[in-house]
């Protein structure tokens, strides 16, 4: 196995001796200036590679015109190109064929200044979403979705790519100081891109991890049972308010994954974002939450451009 080249820069454990820690109550954990901090770090890699003559790339595929995939795009670039990386974003209408989705992808796996992929999801009906994400190379897979990183992230290798929103969530917990050892930790949601990667990160063996991990979902026989004794409660079903008040212990450390537009009157726009907890009634209860927006959102972009700078530093050798 090739060595880890990219400097590790997280914060150490945080050994308090119980799982979970503090006494205070409702502290948020601050996702843009946890975000904020990554992309720093990255941006300090690029520059290092500028140096050495390499222009980190990234190449986004966005097919049709959903809206809000143009909005998750639109961060991407915007992300991409402020911490000076070169930044491609192939539009292709919604009628395209897979055939020339696949001819795309194997434009960019040969294009050496391109060492991200990501293709946005969803992709319209007639294309088959997991022939479209084998068909990335492994190297360039900065999503972390592909079998090969799925399998890599499973037997707790580290020369692969984790899929960014639950890496996010594990730096999140480090850099608050949350002590994951040993801790009851409850995932709601068991989806490939959030909820299983995000219970694989954490019953690894080592600092970050080492948590006795429940996955609940849909066919759970008795949810609350399951929430209301972890010390981490990490929360993706795309559900508002699936976790109230009388569904956690105090002192829990809540992670909401969720961003749910709900009818709002007062907002301009008609609607507002909300997470999958009753955010308000829970947080009175929890040591750290974190909110929505503002929370675990801001986490998956920068982790999703320290994957690529990481994929451009391996290529680098
Ligand atoms: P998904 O693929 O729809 O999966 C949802 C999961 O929640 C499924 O496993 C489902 O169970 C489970 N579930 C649904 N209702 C439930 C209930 N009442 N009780 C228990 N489990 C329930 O969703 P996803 O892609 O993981 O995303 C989840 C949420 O996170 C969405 O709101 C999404 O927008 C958000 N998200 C945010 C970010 C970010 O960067 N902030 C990134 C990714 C996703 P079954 O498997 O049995 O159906």
């Amino acid at each position: 196995m090739r060595a880890e080249r990219f400097p590790r820069t997280e914060p150490g454990p945080v050994e308090t001796g119980s799982a979970v820690h503090t006494p205070a109550r409702g502290v948020l954990i601050d996702g843009t200036a946890i975000a904020t901090r990554v992309r720093a770090e990255v941006a300090e890699e690029v520059t290092r590679l500028k140096e050495r003559g390499i222009t980190v790339g990234l190449a986004v595929v966005l097919v049709g015109d959903d809206a809000a995939s143009a909005v998750y795009v639109r961060s991407k670039e915007a992300a991409s190109r402020e911490l000076g990386m070169a930044g491609e974003t192939i539009r292709l209408p919604g009628t395209v064929r897979e055939r020339e989705v696949l001819a795309v992808i194997d434009r960019l796996n040969n294009d050496t200044a391109v060492h991200g992929i990501l293709v946005q999801m969803p992709l319209p009906r007639q294309i088959d979403a997991d022939v479209v994400i084998r068909h990335v190379r492994p190297e360039k897979d900065v999503d972390g979705f592909h079998p090969e990183n799925v399998g890599k992230l499973l037997i707790g290798a580290t020369d692969g790519f984790a899929p960014c929103t639950p890496a996010g969530i594990q730096y999140m917990l480090q850099a608050s100081g949350v002590n994951t050892r040993g801790a009851d930790v409850v995932i709601v949601g068991r989806s490939n891109i959030v909820g299983k990667p995000m219970a694989a990160l954490l019953i690894q063996h080592g600092p970050f991890a080492d948590a006795t991990v429940t996955v609940c979902h849909s066919r759970t026989r008795d949810l609350a049972a399951h929430t209301s004794r972890a010390d981490i409660l990490i929360v993706a079903a795309g559900r508002p308010r699936v976790i109230t008040a009388d569904m956690v212990k105090p002192g829990v450390v809540v992670i909401d994954v969720g961003m749910n537009r709900i009818p709002d009157t007062t907002k301009k726009n008609g609607h507002r974002l909300v997470g999958d907890v009753d955010f308000d009634n829970v947080r009175n209860l929890a040591s750290l939450i974190t909110p929505v927006p503002g929370g675990v959102g801001k986490m998956t972009i920068a982790m999703l451009m320290r994957n690529t700078v990481r994929a451009a530093a391996r290529a680098a050798g």
